[in-house]
């Protein structure tokens, strides 16, 4: 899908996942005459992280992530961050919503699908922990709906395999949530770099690795790329870069050499799922059913047991189990983590192995975990589990930010972060969460970052807000508004309204 390169585009996109393909529909939507290459290493889009199958799929809006919720010493429970996450996902849905109600993407069934969202817990404590995160939850209009039970038999109606075989006398409790989504990352990325391939002043092209990159004295950008099959290496001139490389980011943002991205390093955490495709036990299951993360544990590797669907085809996926690789995207490199260490964030790195120790003490305990254990922990949400319906798969890699700080010299992040240099001519996307459910909230950020000019009634604004109507709308303040765009974009996206 390669024509031939604009030598001066308006736009460089880099890399060819979910939040290019994002920020470049909505750059066209607001600009149909930018000019806008998209250069990816691979031979096709959403081969890393956004592929469907190394993400989870979960339509991120904090429903049932309790990783989201700490509970404060006096026992209440802050859900300050699960409103911002719940509230970035509605950007999503509109941007989605929009491209559905224009024929940009014929069937929003393609990609997305109903799907409850669930948290399970079991033990005294957690469900006491359950019981008064749903108390906080449930009171705000951006939870309405939100359903709560200890009962067996209640949370077994509603995910059957979580309660059969399991003791009745077990304290347990679950939440949920039923305008939950599944959602398929990879093959919505397929759908955006189309419609984008489709109109004028678009490239896409594949086996196009970026190399370089440089200020030139005009202000621009020269990005030097290398072409895979013919050996040969180019470059072109931009007015703005994205680096949405994913795992590729921190050495597009190191080669960038922008003071800004000073001290950045990046800790990679790979991830193995169990997949279980036998119709039988996937066709019993509907929901995403996330638990509580083990002591020490990164946010991202809460166990959950998710119903996916992915070209129509419904599996079970259970996991992740983090772990450590030196590489920073599956197709990477193991010396990937080696060659992003330079003289500006060796500290900040060092700081943190100083002081993340207990992470590093589980990911060694999960690269030592047998398939046995890995299993055992699969019980403890489907107790009649069977080893031989599930499989081992390698997930996404995710490369967590190492940032310099003024008071540890290194601060590890869980986040996402967006670095740019002076004139916002460049920015690059650093980190993995929430993911890429929250690509419209990131693709507004960059908007507000490095385009605020445009963003005026005379410039893109009118636009804008057709693309995303409630833009400027605080919707965790705004109870009608929030219920009114979810009712809407519930019904052109198909998905459940409470
Ligand atoms: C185990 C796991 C579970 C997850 N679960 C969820 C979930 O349930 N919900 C959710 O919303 N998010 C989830 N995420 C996060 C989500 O997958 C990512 O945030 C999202 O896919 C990142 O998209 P991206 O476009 O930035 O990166 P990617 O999809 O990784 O794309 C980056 C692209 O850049 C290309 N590239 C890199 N370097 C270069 C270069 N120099 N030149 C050209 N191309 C380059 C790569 O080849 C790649 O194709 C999960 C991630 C993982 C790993």
């Amino acid at each position: 899908m390669s024509s031939s390169i604009s030598e001066n585009p308006d736009v460089v996109l880099i890399g060819a996942g979910i939040m290019s393909a994002t920020l470049g529909t909505v750059l066209k939507e607001l600009e149909p005459s930018l000019d806008v290459a998209m250069f990816e290493t691979l031979d096709d889009c959403a081969q890393e992280s956004s592929q469907a199958w190394n993400n989870a799929g979960t339509g991120h809006a904090a429903n049932c992530e309790l990783n989201y919720t700490p509970q404060r010493p006096d026992g209440s429970v802050d859900i300050s961050k699960a409103l911002e996450v719940n509230t970035e996902f509605d950007l999503s849905r509109q941007l989605w919503s929009y491209l559905v109600a224009r024929g940009k993407i014929a069937d929003p069934r393609t990609f997305l699908h109903p799907c409850p969202h669930m948290s399970f817990v079991w033990g005294e404590e957690n469900v006491a922990f359950l019981r008064q995160r749903f108390k906080e939850m449930s009171a705000h209009h951006c939870y309405h709906g939100m359903e709560y039970s200890e009962d067996h038999g209640q949370i077994g109606a509603w995910t059957p395999l979580v309660t059969e075989g399991r003791d009745a006398a077990e304290p347990i409790a679950a939440t949920r949530i039923v305008s939950g989504a599944d959602v398929d990352y990879g093959t919505l990325t397929h759908l955006l770099v189309a419609q984008l391939a489709a109109q004028s002043g678009f490239a896409v092209h594949y086996k196009h690795r970026v190399v370089g990159l440089a200020r030139t004295a005009d202000g621009r950008w020269r990005v030097d790329v290398h072409d895979i099959d013919s050996g040969e290496t180019r470059s072109v001139s931009a007015k703005f870069v994205f680096a949405g490389a994913g795992g590729g980011a921190l050495e597009i943002l190191q080669k960038s050499g922008i003071p800004e991205g000073h001290g950045y390093g990046g800790f990679p955490v790979s991830g193995i799922w169990l997949r279980c495709d036998v119709d039988a036990i996937s066709a019993r299951h509907h929901a995403k059913v996330y638990g509580k993360a083990a002591q020490g544990s990164p946010p991202m590797s809460v166990p959950h047991l998710d119903t996916r669907i992915i070209d129509g085809k419904r599996s079970l996926l259970f996991g992740p189990y983090a772990g450590f690789s030196s590489k920073f995207l599956k197709h990477g490199s193991y010396f990937d983590l080696l060659r992003s260490v330079e003289p500006g964030n060796i500290l900040p790195m060092l700081a943190v192995a100083r002081d993340d120790w207990q992470l590093s003490e589980y990911l060694i305990g999960q690269v030592l975990q047998t398939a046995e254990h890995q299993f055992a922990t699969l019980r403890d949400f489907f107790p009649r589990a069977q080893r031989h319906d599930w499989q081992q798969a390698v997930a996404g890699q995710r490369v967590q930010i190492i940032k310099p700080d003024p008071h540890r010299t290194g601060i590890l992040e869980f986040g996402t972060e967006l670095v740019a240099c002076a004139d916002k001519s460049f920015v690059a996307l650093l980190g993995a969460s929430p993911g890429a459910s929250t690509a419209a909230f990131i693709a507004l950020e960059v908007l507000q970052k490095c385009f605020a000019s445009r963003l005026t009634p005379d410039g893109w604004l009118g636009r804008l807000k057709e693309i995303i109507p409630t833009y400027g709308i605080d919707l965790k303040q705004d109870a009608a508004a929030c219920r009114s765009i979810r009712a809407s974009t519930a019904k052109t996206l198909k998905l459940d309204f409470v």
